[in-house]
């Protein structure tokens, strides 16, 4: 390990060292640009794209399209890009991560190489955490790349009052508002906003979007080109933190289950360690003991769910014990207002790493339902996926990809193993400053909390400006009514998802003197704490000595009150101080209870305390102890990277058949020709049948009356063609018979339906086909990943059984839409009037809410009987398809 790390600073100094002679290169053409008037400055723009149709590459362009770049900001926004600024630009267009300090204007960075690699035409993504930046920032710089003659665009999730959430930068435009941040961004489209040079947008967005478009069943629905090259903004947020949660489009399935209501009153009749165990570590309930399953059983006869046998050899057992296991999951380790929160009815997740509230994300498998019996709300309905991703494979399809935060080293391995993404730390601007003082350890809670408001309480009282961070959204209002009792004012910034901006405002002030502000860690993350606090909205001289007295006391000061599992996130929240060469300090405090102390370096450090013999409200400042909580996030960090790596690895499996499935889709919506390609699917079918009822050569064993009505409901066969008939033929000449019957059969149709036509029902017909399909695929892999999660205990890799049984299930999927297609294409008959039905998954694509759409389908027209003909195309009946 220690030896990998020392070659990565090793080739980060060569790789500075390279930078350098083109940051050079850059600062030399800087006279000759300063000279340029405006529309020379613009007209750089189409001379850049010129030579670059004359056979230059972006790397050779890079030094004068830089230095355009940086003219162009100093006009514009009166921000020169400094010499590391350049750096990191360099670093992002050459598809790397560059990490760099908070506070030292990645914004800034990354108009260098989005310009650049703006200039192919083919499309640049930024992707934001949140959608507050998602505006933010192409508002920031947007002036910066008209000077230019670039487009940007920015994409955020829908809101209440905004029915099209995408936005042009348009000068030209003007909403009359004063003080209005989107003055002149116009509204457009969400395809226009992609059509842009340049789109900034949040992550889940584009990969909704990217869902989306395979969902459609027109070529002009989709929205986005292929994905050419993006920038992830704290990609160590977006790839690690967030990687574990996919992205899903779903509709609602119409059973819901009483039975978690059941089981959420099972839970709480079980005892720890008698009904069952649990593993703290990895958070999962280990077994369920004999007793355990006893006492459930009993219960369950009562209840009249089980009616006889043991809660084994019950068709339903799996089912049951999943139910149970989830409930048992709820009551361990999913704690209200840590793990999630109850509003409105509803349980929201808090995101373990920012305390936002993460509105419409779900536990998969069943949890949340589980949750949601257990604190007493209205069980949702589950939901039948029709297309789901996770950011990790999202972004992973990027022709270039390119990342910057400033905290990614110590997860610089996990980045080149899943993303090969390499990790180049950039100096500063201006030296680092700040102290950062070793960690206080108290014996509990109590102790440890009271220290932090007899810090907090002095510090305020002199005039500093303190920061406070805390893990969990509890603890952040613990915390704040001691600070209450005490009377200290403060702001408390904790999951208020729909008001990034008034969080963006709270951590905008947090540097005014005397201002204490608690925060879940990293909430208000990409917003600047300015020292004296932003100046936007004071006056200057009041201002300048409110800045000036904060320098003084030693800039902002940041308390940790518990180490989080991941270093990296503890680097975050310091590295809220010191921005920019500013002063500044943190300290962290730390009790034996925390959960990171408790979990995985308990022993060492409670073995070590005992020995110093620690009294109530003393606390020990140790390094000893700092370095076995420091291994202790070590062992915690490498535990996670493999959990993400494990979900990854099985991730791919279902990666691979949603590339290949989307690819077949894509050429269809292109206009691939279908008619050669449904006759050779009908040729097999038919030859599948022929094989299956004639196997023989002369006529052993057949079952011509099966091959009759199997051919039949294909399409309609001459009544010469009966059974008799074809018994006194050879199985190829059968063969060769229906084949032709079929082609001759499909002539006629196309010339009934006019060509045009045909072609339309054919590539509905598939496309129908293809997605009812798919949906069930994605359900069944699902299923089969539980199933093989819960048999792990048995000698082979569950990966590898997963992989095989993944392997398996493809096929079937395959062949089920060949069959699928080959049942209906000669029974399509084209209505007048109406529109062709989009499929349930084109309606579940509508941008705007899935759910209701689809609901809305069900109701309008005629009624759709659970023994029909499923509409999606599907071939199987509705209650066995769309409307289980
Ligand atoms: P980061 O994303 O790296 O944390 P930001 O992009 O939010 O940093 O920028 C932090 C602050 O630094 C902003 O107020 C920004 O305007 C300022 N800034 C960045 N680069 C420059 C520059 N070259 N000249 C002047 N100010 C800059
Ligand atoms: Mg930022």
């Amino acid at each position: 390990m220690f030896k990998w790390l020392g070659g990565l600073v090793d080739s980060n100094e060569k790789e500075l060292k390279q930078l350098q002679s083109v940051v050079e290169r850059i600062n030399s053409l800087e006279p000759e640009f300063e000279k340029l008037s405006d529309d020379e400055l613009l007209a750089k723009t189409d001379d850049f794209k010129a030579r670059l149709e004359a056979g230059s590459s972006l790397d050779e362009l890079l030094p004068e399209a830089f230095a355009a770049v940086r003219e162009a900001a100093r006009r514009t926004i009166g921000q020169r890009h400094f010499d590391v600024q350049l750096m990191g630009g360099i670093i992002l267009h050459q598809g790397k991560i560059a990490e760099m300090k908070t506070g030292e204007g990645k914004t800034l960075v990354a108009t260098l190489p989005l310009y650049l690699n703006s200039l192919t035409a083919q499309g640049c993504h930024l992707a934001t955490v949140n959608d507050y930046l998602a505006r933010r920032d192409p508002y920031w710089m947007g002036p910066i790349y008209h000077a230019l003659g670039v487009s940007v665009a920015s994409i955020y999730p829908q809101t209440p009052d905004e029915r099209s959430p995408a936005r042009l930068y348009d000068p030209d435009y003007d909403s009359g508002k004063e003080n209005d941040r989107w003055r002149h961004f116009r509204p457009v489209p969400r395809r226009e906003a992609y059509g842009a040079d340049i789109t900034y947008g949040t992550s889940s967005e584009f990969g909704f979007d990217y869902l989306r478009d395979n969902m459609v069943i027109d070529l002009s629905q989709c929205v986005q080109r292929p994905l050419n090259y993006a920038i992830v903004d704290e990609v160590d947020y977006l790839l690690i933190d967030e990687a574990r949660t996919p992205l899903i489009i779903s509709a609602p399935d119409v059973e819901a289950g009483e039975r978690y209501q059941k089981f959420a009153r099972i839970a709480p009749a079980l005892k720890k360690d008698v009904d069952y165990t649990i593993d703290e570590k990895e958070r999962r309930i280990k077994e369920i003991t004999d007793t355990g399953f006893g006492n459930v059983e009993r219960i369950l006869k009562r209840e009249g769910i089980l009616k006889s046998g043991s809660l084994y050899d019950n068709e339903a057992s799996a089912v049951l014990l999943h139910n149970l296991r989830n409930a048992l999951n709820a009551k361990e380790f999913y704690k209200r207002d840590k793990e999630y929160v109850v509003k409105d009815g509803q349980v929201i997740i808090v995101d373990e790493f920012t305390g936002r509230l993460m509105f419409g994300r779900r536990y998969s498998e069943g949890l949340h339902q589980a949750i949601e019996a257990k604190e007493r709300v209205k069980v949702q309905q589950e939901s039948r996926t029709y297309a789901t991703i996770t950011i990790q494979n999202y972004f992973r399809m990027y022709q270039k990809l390119g990342g910057m935060t400033g905290t990614a080293l110590t997860e610089a391995e996990e980045f080149h193993k899943i993303y090969k993404l390499e990790v180049v730390i950039i100096p500063t601007h201006k030296p680092m400053v700040r102290e950062d003082f070793p960690d206080q350890i108290y014996k509990d809670e109590e102790a440890k909390f009271k220290a932090v408001v007899r810090e907090v309480e002095q510090l305020h009282k002199e005039g500093h400006p303190v920061l406070i961070g805390t893990v969990s959204i509890e603890a952040s209002e613990n915390l704040s009514n001691k600070l209450t009792k005490k009377g200290i004012p403060h702001h408390v910034l904790n999951a208020n998802p729909d008001r990034h901006e008034k969080e963006a405002d709270i951590v905008a002030r947090a540097g005014q003197p005397g201002a204490v502000t608690v925060a879940t860690n990293m909430a208000g993350r990409g917003v600047d704490i300015i020292l004296g606090g932003n100046p936007e909205g004071q006056a200057e001289a009041e201002w300048q000595e409110k800045h000036d007295k904060v320098l003084a006391l030693g800039g902002l000061h940041v308390v940790g009150t518990e180490r989080h599992e991941a270093r990296r996130i503890d680097n975050q929240l310091r590295g809220r101080s010191g921005r920019q060469g500013d002063p500044g300090s943190s300290r962290f405090y730390i009790s034996l209870g925390d959960d990171v102390v408790r979990r995985f370096g308990g022993d060492r450090v409670k073995g070590f305390m005992e020995w110093a013999g620690m009294g109530e409200d003393t606390p020990i400042e140790n390094n000893l102890v700092n370095r076995a909580i420091e291994n202790a996030q070590v062992k915690v960090e490498g535990y996670y990277f493999d959990v993400r790596k494990h979900l990854v690895e099985y991730d791919d499996v279902v990666n691979k058949h949603r590339e290949l499935i989307y690819g077949e889709r894509r050429k269809l919506l292109e206009g691939a020709d279908l008619k050669a390609n449904i006759l050779s699917m009908v040729k097999e079918e038919i030859q599948g049948i022929v094989a299956t009822y004639a196997a023989s050569e002369y006529g052993d064993g057949w079952d011509m009356d099966s091959l009759v009505g199997e051919v039949s409901t294909i399409l309609p066969l001459p009544p010469a063609l009966n059974a008799a008939a074809l018994s006194q033929m050879r199985p190829k000449d059968i063969e060769e018979k229906l084949t032709e019957l079929a082609e001759t059969f499909y002539e006629q149709r196309e010339k009934e339906l006019g060509s045009d036509n045909m072609r339309v029902v054919e590539r509905l017909v598939m496309l129908r086909t293809i997605d009812g399909l798919w949906v069930e695929h994605l359900t069944a892999m699902e299923h089969m990943r539980q199933g093989i999660g819960l048999m792990a205990v048995g000698q082979r890799d569950p990966l590898v059984a997963y992989k095989t049984a993944g392997h398996d299930q493809f096929q079937n999927l395959l062949a089920a839409i060949q069959q699928g297609v080959v049942h209906t294409i000669f029974h399509v008959s084209l209505v007048k009037k109406e529109a062709p039905a989009p499929s349930p998954m084109a309606k579940a694509a509508a941008p705007a809410q899935p759910q209701a759409s689809l609901k809305k389908q069900k109701v309008k027209g005629k009624k759709i009987g659970r023994n029909d003909p499923c509409p999606c195309g599907s071939g199987k009946k509705y209650k066995h398809c769309c409307g289980r």
